[in-house]
């Protein structure tokens, strides 16, 4: 069985859609998306509706949050903001209510998924160090946890007898004494200097962990982005991958 983790789509139907395709040949069984579906970029209904047909599970990120205006947005930085204040305006009635029903968590099998850390999954904090996974490893039981949040692809591995550490090859095959906390990356914005679309296949019969990078017009985004007048530093990013 083969299962594709995506998160942090952020309203980039290009990109979403070549990551479709791509998980679609490697013919996956089933599709979890790790939530943040909305706020910065230019589709949120038609990112929201296609997740909802593509994925088996379906988790709230920050950003979904914020944009049913279930958060207040002080904790983001004004570009973010302005964002999410047009997204709010741009949602359909039955797309907010698709929203509004997400859980921040999900267990299944022996996976955890989550969109920003285990321990308090509606904290929205980040997991990026060893040292905060050291934290992290100690609030969920499954062998693996997935996450979001950060656009930043990595995978940290705990041993009780070596500690955390953190991985750095893209194809691994995954250890039965060790637990795992796997950033998949993000879909619409990633953040690790690659603009390419990132995803996660873990494939359960195989115990084997691959990192996906699929390439996609970023400017046909950038164009959908300028006609909607959103903020010009969100879309010069995305040349990036910043
Ligand atoms: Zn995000």
């Amino acid at each position: 069985m083969k299962i594709a983790v995506i998160s942090d789509i952020h309203a980039n139907l290009v990109a979403l859609e070549k990551v479709l395709v791509s998980i679609r040949e490697y013919q996956c069984d089933m599709i979890v998306c790790l939530g943040d579906i909305v706020g910065y970029g230019p589709k949120p209904n038609e990112c929201i509706q296609m997740v909802e047909k593509a994925a088996d599970i379906v988790l709230l990120g920050n950003h979904d949050y914020a944009a049913i205006g279930l958060m207040n947005v002080d904790s983001f930085n004004t570009f973010a903001s302005q964002a999410i204040q047009w997204t709010r305006q741009q949602l359909t009635p039955e797309n907010a209510k698709y929203l509004q029903q997400l859980p921040v968590e999900k267990s299944w099998q022996e996976c955890f998924f989550v969109h920003a850390s285990p321990c308090n999954p509606d904290f929205w904090n980040y997991v990026l160090s060893p040292r905060e996974a050291e934290t992290e490893f100690e609030c969920f039981e499954q062998q693996l946890c997935f996450i979001g949040h950060s656009h930043y692809p990595l995978v940290f591995s705990y041993h009780p007898k070596m500690g955390v550490n953190k991985e750095s090859s893209v194809k691994m095959v995954l250890e039965k004494e060790k637990r795992y906390i796997i950033n998949v990356g993000s879909v619409g914005q990633p953040r690790d200097n690659n603009p390419e679309a990132s995803w996660v296949l873990y494939d359960r019969d195989h115990a084997l962990l691959k990192r996906l990078r699929i390439s996609y017009p970023v400017e046909i985004v950038q164009d959908q982005m300028r006609d909607h007048h959103l903020p010009p530093f969100l879309i010069e990013r995305l040349s990036h991958g910043r």
